[in-house]
């Protein structure tokens, strides 16, 4: 019998497929994300909105390129910015929203072949919770 998943290892394993980079709509990037990502490429806030950018509201997100898939990402290299990537493709798939609503994770599953489905909403709440405590930890 298989036994009950406790950490995040037991539910997820990334592919590297690269689908979580195309084609999923906004990636928000937060001030402290900008100022990360403005340091690793050597380009100011203002630039980097004007050039990686487009507002979703008055929010910021990447852009895409063409093809759809996100402004930085490459075919072979996937992420060109993974050091300092932002908050939000760092959380993923533990995002903040799966605490309040873990029935999400399998219709997130359909897009992202690493997350393993039918985990309970227990198991999804309490691991999601811990990988935003961790991640919130790791990135003050
Ligand atoms: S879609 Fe899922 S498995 Fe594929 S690269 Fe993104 S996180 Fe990894
Ligand atoms: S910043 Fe990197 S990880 Fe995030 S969507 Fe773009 S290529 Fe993917």
């Amino acid at each position: 019998m298989a036994s009950d998943p406790t950490t995040s290892k037991d539910i997820f394993e990334c592919q590297q497929c690269g689908q979580c980079c195309n084609g999923f709509g906004g990636t928000y990037v937060t001030e402290d994300d900008i100022e990360n990502i403005c340091r690793y490429t050597n380009t100011d806030p203002e630039t980097f909105i004007d050039r990686y950018c487009d507002m979703s509201g008055s929010r910021p997100v990447l852009t895409t390129k063409k093809s759809g898939t996100c402004i930085f990402f490459d075919p072979e290299k996937q992420c060109t910015i993974h050091p300092v990537k932002p908050y939000m493709c760092r959380a993923w798939p533990f995002i903040k929203t799966l605490i309040a609503n873990p029935e999400n994770w399998d219709i997130m599953a359909n897009s992202c072949p690493g997350m393993k489905k039918g985990i309970t909403h227990q198991d999804i709440r309490r691991i999601a919770t811990a990988e935003k405590t961790k991640l919130d930890k790791n990135m003050a």
